[in-house]
């Protein structure tokens, strides 16, 4: 299942940057995960300071 970012997500966009398949973009609250973009390599959750990627 692809990635998906909670509530806890604080916008710093370090996700972003790092995702190799640009699937996250910046949403009105958070950061969001395209799904159908997503290939699940977990670059994000690595990066994350406050954990909020992780696999649905
Ligand atoms: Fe991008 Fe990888 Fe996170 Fe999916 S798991 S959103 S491909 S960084
Ligand atoms: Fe949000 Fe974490 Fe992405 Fe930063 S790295 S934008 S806190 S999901």
């Amino acid at each position: 299942m692809a990635y998906q970012i909670s509530d806890d997500c604080i916008k710093c966009g370090a996700c972003a940057a790092e995702c190799p398949v640009s699937a996250i973009t910046e949403g009105d609250d958070k950061y969001v995960i395209d799904a159908d973009a997503c290939v699940e390599c977990g670059s994000c959750e690595g990066v994350c300071p406050v954990g909020a990627p992780a696999q649905a």
